[in-house]
């Protein structure tokens, strides 16, 4: 019965494999799924922002 019930988490845990990365904007370690990049919304909202603030910058200096 156990062994079943770990077999079975483990067969999840394979279909969505998790890696140790770092967080694209503060770098901080995370465990994600593969195509994640930020380590939180946070993160996500402050690479948009920082995204769109250097567009900004670019096109002001041209
Ligand atoms: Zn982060």
């Amino acid at each position: 019965m156990n062994t079943q019930i770990t077999n079975a988490g483990k067969k999840l845990a394979a279909l969505r494999k998790r890696i140790k990365k770092n967080c694209v904007v503060c770098d901080r370690v995370i465990i994600a799924l593969k195509q994640a990049k930020y380590c939180s919304n946070r993160c996500r909202q402050r690479a948009k922002y920082q995204r769109l603030k250097s567009i900004k910058k670019e096109s002001h200096f041209s």
